[in-house]
């Protein structure tokens, strides 16, 4: 809906200008497949999977089914201490068995900011506990995005995003996020000993889709080895199928020391988020002895069984279903798909082929007479059936696993009538 009913609801939006949402709320009522509808009846394609998530599309009766089982059965317990669930006990085995490293231990958190800071606490307690407490400074890249917690919101490199909260946690700096070169430089620069951990998104999401040049996950994930410092995988878009594997870094012959997950582990479907932690991290925590460390640190709902029945049954649906490989397979049909909207004479560049998702990215001229530009267009694609996220300079596109030749039509055709219409 794109009308007043909604106006002045006390609702308040992430990331959002609430005077123009005001009023101007698009509410979604109901979703199957690639497609959702708003209270007025209108269909949209569903071009973002909601936020990067919605890998299978919506609608899922299994899903729905395991959700309902789960909270006739169980419908919430705690896992702190020495408590457990059947569920998370489950999925932790099966996100271990899946993870690139054998005997990768699993953390569960709410979401994927959740699992970031609980990854910055992990590596700094890791060396704490192993005689280098020294070890706490964490290199992020510029434009990554790393969730709005606390550390999340430091390590990210948007600056805008970090703005006006006064201090945020220290002893974390940012590298360019394509120059491996510059990693090398700023772990020399802060001390080997002084780091313990580096960020990386494989495809940089929310911060532009900016695809990661030739050879620098290599190159990042072996300086990080060379200098003993623990280099984390933030997967929570790339996993699951947006890539076309399991993780997304999986893609690369590289070894992660920590990989987080969350929006895809369960479709979106219920928040849960996961942080797979390589045995060699966990150690101190799992030695046994007597005064052995114990994580101080953990969320309400970390490893709620309701969660991970949602994450149970998603798995069953990406392994059933052959979905996990499409998000390569569709690689090449995305970037056919956008690459007419190229030569569109207010576009700068469109970014795609590898994974299932792509920007489309506004001239900059065009950006600095309207910075509102990426906005609009989201509306206008909005107006011609399809949801998109607006960027800083443009969009992105990250449909569901589960679109096919129509969908990837439907692009083409409105993107290019979307664009036509900023002028
Ligand atoms: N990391 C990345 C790469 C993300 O894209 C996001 C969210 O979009 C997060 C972390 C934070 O996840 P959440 O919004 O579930 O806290």
């Amino acid at each position: 809906m794109v009308a007043s009913a909604a106006a002045h609801n006390p609702l308040w939006h992430p990331f959002a200008d609430m005077g123009a949402v005001d009023g101007d709320r698009l509410v979604i009522t109901r979703g199957e497949g690639s497609y959702v509808w708003d209270d007025e009846g209108k269909r949209y394609f569903d071009a973002t999977a909601s936020l990067w998530y919605a890998n299978f599309g919506h609608g899922r009766e299994e899903i729905a089914r395991a959700v309902a089982d789960q909270l006739r059965t169980l419908d919430s317990y705690n896992l702190f201490g020495y408590n457990a669930n059947e569920p998370a006990l489950k999925l932790a085995e099966r996100v271990s068995a899946l993870a690139p490293e054998p005997g990768s231990k699993v953390f569960f958190g709410s979401g994927g900011g959740d699992v970031i800071d609980t990854a910055v606490k992990i590596a700094r307690s890791s060396f704490a506990h192993t005689g280098r407490p020294e070890k706490v400074h964490v290199i992020g890249r510029t434009q990554g995005y790393h969730g709005t917690h606390g550390f999340g919101t430091a390590v990210g490199g948007i600056a805008a995003n970090a703005a006006g909260f006064g201090p945020l946690p220290g002893d974390i700096s940012h590298v360019p996020y394509d120059s491996a070169e510059a990693l090398e430089a700023e772990i020399q620069r802060v001390g080997p000993e002084r780091v313990a951990a580096f960020f990386c998104e494989p495809v940089i999401g929310a911060g532009g889709v900016l695809l990661p040049p030739e050879g620098y996950i290599e190159s990042v994930a072996g300086i990080c080895r060379k200098h003993g410092v623990l280099f984390v995988a933030d997967c929570v878009i790339a996993a699951f199928g947006r890539l076309g594997t399991w993780f997304g870094i999986d893609r690369w012959a590289v070894k992660p020391d920590m990989i987080t997950t969350a929006k895809g582990i369960t479709g979106g479907t219920i928040p849960l988020g996961a942080l797979i932690v390589a045995p060699w991290v966990a150690e101190p925590f799992f030695t046994g002895k007597p005064g052995a460390p114990v994580l101080r640190h953990g969320a309400t709902y970390a490893g709620h069984p309701v969660a991970c029945a949602a994450g149970n049954a998603t798995l069953d649906i990406y392994e059933r279903d052959g979905l996990i490989p499409r998000g390569r397979e569709l690689e090449k049909p995305l970037a056919d798909a956008l690459s007419g909207l190229a030569s569109h004479p207010l576009v700068a560049e469109v970014r795609a082929g590898l994974g299932f998702l792509a920007a489309v990215e506004l001239k900059s001229d065009f950006l600095s007479s309207d910075a509102g530009a990426p906005n609009r267009l989201q509306r206008t694609a909005r107006e011609e059936g399809v949801l998109v996220r607006n960027l800083a300079k443009g969009i992105a596109v990250s449909p569901p696993l589960i679109a096919g030749e129509a969908e990837l039509d439907l692009l083409a055709s409105a993107l290019p009538r979307a664009l036509d219409r900023l002028v």
